[in-house]
Order: structure tokens, then sequence, then C-alpha cells
């Protein structure tokens, strides 16, 4: 029988649950298990992970016991989803051999935040917002769950295992049918030195009100698109996939998929293609140069399908360069390493990384 692992911190620690401060990291049991889920809005992704053992592997990624994937069918309504991510944990563990009424601390990443009532906010699974989601599925579970935004998880499983691995605060960025950010921090108790590597795990930072990073709905033109929380002219309307796509079929009057913009703008034959990008990367230069004025970020890790794109790393870094407070730009912007399943591996460490709740639990 494979070990129960326990999932809320002691609550003499300053990182249980009932301590006013946020939601730092202790480290890591070798060879832990731990279950991730990535509640998208057309899938739902779990994972059962045995985490490294040794917090100074360079690169290891968790070993991936079990894996699967479930449309969301959001369109199904609120109840819905809660039992679907309820019947894919239960799936995914019954897959690694475990036992239902036995398993090891669960991780959910979501698009949102949780507020301090509880409730869903922010999500573009509209349905979600305004629902106890949180607490209905612990409920559900019977178990303790930690909760974060997507893009919180992708930051911590790049800044862990991937591209942001042994800087200090990385900054991550979702681009894709969405954007968005999330903020990891060195951890309190592993202060960092030069020579020292990076602890096995950072602290994202979801502050007070869930919103930190949220960086694809800063507005960079009140008279811009209307977006779907409400406001207008947000990052997101301007460098979400189907932001790109929309600006090319404007300019050009016919529809292409990202993929062929890009590859019609490389070629240099398709003049609205050049210009779709260039609009692009003008205001990801002038979107990122705020978030590096603000938090100056030992590195920038850019995932989701539309950070594929090469302009971001060359041309967009120009724009960046052009409105940052400094003389010279230094931060990297890179490309991240872990492919998609850096959303449900970041979920994965959310237990560790941050207090799982109860249903009564309130952060
Ligand atoms: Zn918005």
């Amino acid at each position: 029988m494979l070990p129960r692992v326990s999932s809320l911190p002691s609550q003499n620690s300053p990182f249980h649950p009932s301590h006013p401060g946020s939601a730092p990291v202790s480290g890591s049991e070798p060879g832990s298990l731990r279950i991730g889920v990535d509640l998208g809005g057309t899938k739902i992704e779990s994972v059962v992970v045995r985490l490294p053992g040794s917090a100074t592997t360079p690169g290891r990624l968790p070993e991936v016991l079990a894996r699967t994937r479930r449309p969301t069918d959001r369109e199904r309504g609120y109840e819905h989803i809660v039992n679907a991510v309820a019947d894919s944990i239960w799936d995914v563990a019954s897959q690694a051999g475990l036992s239902p009424d036995r398993l090891p601390p669960i991780g959910v990443g979501m698009p949102g935040a949780v507020t301090r009532a509880g409730v869903i906010k922010n999500s573009n699974t509209t349905c979600l917002n305004g629902r106890p989601f949180r607490g209905d599925l612990i409920r559900r579970m019977g178990e303790p769950i930690a909760f974060a935004n997507d893009a919180n998880c992708f930051a911590l499983a790049e800044a862990t295992f991937g591209a942001g691995r042994g800087h200090e605060v990385v900054f991550g960025v979702i681009l894709g049918t969405g954007v968005g950010g999330g903020i990891v921090l060195p951890t309190p108790d592993y202060p960092l030195s030069p020579g020292l590597s990076r602890p096995m795990l950072g602290r994202s930072w979801n502050g007070p009100q869930g919103i930190a990073g949220e960086w694809g709905h800063v507005t960079i033109d009140p008279e811009g698109p209307p977006c779907y929380c409400g406001r207008r002219g947000c990052v997101e309307t301007y460098l979400c996939g189907p932001a790109l796509e929309a600006d090319y079929r404007q300019r050009s009057g016919q529809a292409l998929a990202l993929r062929d913009i890009a590859s019609a703008a490389q070629a240099g034959h398709d003049p609205h293609a050049s210009a779709t990008l260039q609009n692009a990367t003008r205001w990801f230069g002038r979107a990122l140069a705020t978030v590096i004025n603000i938090l100056d970020p030992d590195v920038i890790v850019l995932g989701g399908g539309v950070s594929l794109l090469d302009c971001w790393y060359n041309a967009g870094r120009a724009e960046v360069s052009r409105w940052v407070f400094t003389d010279e730009l230094t931060t990297p912007i890179v490309r991240h390493q872990i492919s998609d399943a850096a959303g449900v591996l970041g979920a994965a460490l959310l237990p560790t990384s941050s207090p799982a709740l109860t249903a009564e639990g309130s952060r």
C-alpha cells in the first residue's frame, strides 16, 4: 500500500491555513506522491506524480504515474464541472493503483481566483464565477485540496523544473486562448546566495485578493476591444490567439489560423500577417515593460500556444526595451521548457507550496 502523506502543515507551522500570512513552502518529502488537476475551459487533465526526492537534481521532472484527460463540457454547467473534476481525480488515482480512501495531497489549477468567501471570480469559464467551487469540490472529495490560478501553476512548474529554474523571482506568462501571469518568489526558509542552487520549490504569490500577476487584465487602452471581464482594452484582448487571428482577419479580409499567419509573416510574402505580428509585439512590449518596472523579475518565462511564435523573443523584446525604465534591459525573456504539462505539474506542487484547505477553510 502506498504511504499516506500528510496534506496539511502542522498547526504551529507559519504555513498552516490559520496563519494570517500568505502561503509559502516548507519543502518536499523525497518521493512524495501528489495529484495535480488542470481545470481548463476545454479539458480537465489530472495526473498522479511522484515528486523528485532531491531538490538539487537539475532539470529532473516529477515521474508521472498516471494521467487522464476529459472534456470540460462547460456548457453543461456548474454541477457537471464539479462532478467531472471529482471523477477525473478518482479515475487518475485508480489508474495509478491508489485506493480512493487514501489519496495523496491534491492541487487544482484553474482560471480565475478564489475569493476570501470561497467563491470563484475572474474565471473565463464563467459558470464557475460566484459559485463556491472550492468548498463544493472539497466536500465532494472528502479531502483537503489546494487551489491556485492556472497561470500561477504554470509559473510554479517552470520555476521549479523548467526555464525559470535557478532564478529567484520568476514571472510566468501564459499567451494562449487567454492571457495570464503568475509570480513565483523564493521561499523565505531557503534564502538564495550566489553559488547556491534554487531550492526544490518556490512560493506562488497570490496576493490578498488572489489577483497577483494578473497581467492579462491590465488595461492598456481604455477605448480598446471589450474583454469578458467587463472592461476594455485588457492585455488579453491584444495578445491572446483569437485576438491575433481577428486582427489578421480585419486587415486581410480572410481567416487564417495563427500558425499560418506566423508562417506567412516569416516567409515575408503577406504584409497583413507581418502587420498583425508587428502590432502584437508593440502591445507586448508596452505591457511587459510595466511588469518589469514593478516587479523586476530575474526571468520571464512565456508559455501557452501563442508563446511558440518567435516574434516575442526578438522584435517583442526590442519593444520591451523601448518602454522599460532602465538603459539596458537585462531580463531574460525565454520560452517555457515543460511543454503543455506545466499547468498540471504546477497544480501537483500546490499542496506543498500552499496550504491545502478544508471546505470551510479560507485564506
Ligand atoms: Zn479583461
